[in-house]
């Protein structure tokens, strides 16, 4: 199985509830390494910018503002399968029907505020981890 990055942000519900330390918790435990990590209050460009293959959806600017609301923490994840292996660890979009054990149903509210995104491709997650992060950033895992 080939070793992949992902892009993980904890998302302003959950940095609000202080839950940073048990997600991170989860991931480590999951098996992931974190090669990167900030937290950021992002702006409404660059929110909107990361989340702009969402911009006709209807949600969109309920999106936007809450994740501009308050901070996030953005993390670069690696393992091997990482991108199915966090997608799996996050849970389904909506936390009501994300499987036990998921970060989406301990600590998600709604399908909005569900607690942290993740990469959907090995393609987005280079895109997105780029947005974020300059090469020289993201410190090799040994
Ligand atoms: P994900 O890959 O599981 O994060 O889901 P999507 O790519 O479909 O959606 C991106 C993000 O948009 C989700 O994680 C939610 O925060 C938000 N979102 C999705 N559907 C809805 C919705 O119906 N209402 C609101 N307010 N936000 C939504």
């Amino acid at each position: 199985m080939a070793v992949e990055r992902t892009l993980s942000i904890i998302k302003p519900d959950a940095v609000e509830k202080k839950k940073v330390g048990a997600i991170l918790a989860m991931l480590e435990d999951a098996g992931f390494s974190i090669l990167a990590l900030r937290r950021q209050h992002l702006s409404r460009e660059v929110a909107e910018g990361f989340y702009a293959v969402h911009k006709e959806r209807g949600f969109f600017r309920e999106l936007v503002t809450f994740m501009t609301r308050s901070p996030v923490v953005i993390a670069v994840l690696e393992r091997d399968d990482a991108v199915k292996q966090y997608r799996g660890v996050m849970g389904a979009t909506d936390p009501a029907e994300a499987a036990a054990n998921t970060i989406r149903k301990a600590f998600g509210a709604n399908k909005g505020e569900n607690a942290v995104h993740g990469s959907d491709s090995v393609e987005n997650a280079r895109i997105e981890i780029a947005y974020f992060f300059p090469a020289s950033e993201v410190a090799p895992s040994a």
